[in-house]
């Protein structure tokens, strides 16, 4: 069985994480829309055909043998899932700290900015030399 297994995807790209979400959000996808379907006929229709897209496209990545193309798509899915993963971590620590401090995002540079809070009304100033005018 396992050798079957192995002999089938020789060559080919398998599942990888893409494939994996794209399979498991579509069939996600296929069975929100038969729950919906009394709610919405429209809404359940559209979902139905993006779950079912999602999947074959799984299956389409899965049995491909073009691996580098493959394994680029996979990369970005993984890069763009890190920064996801940053920005939620980065999020909870701020708001594990939100007793105590403020954040300020810097319109120069978009860099997340501490400050301490009750201090009133001070200006901060970013490393990149913008300097915001805020109540702490
Ligand atoms: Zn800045």
């Amino acid at each position: 069985m396992r050798n079957w297994f192995n002999r089938l995807f020789a060559g080919r790209q398998g599942m990888d994480e893409l494939s994996k979400l794209l399979f498991w959000a579509g069939l996600a996808g296929l069975l929100l829309s038969g729950l919906l379907v009394r709610l919405s006929q429209g809404l359940a229709s559209l979902l139905s055909w993006l779950g079912l897209l999602a999947v074959l496209l799984a299956f389409f990545r899965a049995f491909s043998r073009q691996l580098p193309r493959r394994d680029a798509e996979n990369l970005v899915y993984l890069r763009w899932l890190d920064g996801r993963r940053r920005a939620y971590a980065a999020w909870r620590e701020r708001r594990r700290q939100s007793r105590d401090f403020r954040f300020f995002k810097c319109p120069g540079c978009g860099a997340m900015l501490r400050v301490p809070r009750g201090k009133g009304k001070v200006h901060i100033k970013c490393k990149c030399g913008y300097t915001l005018y805020r109540k702490t």
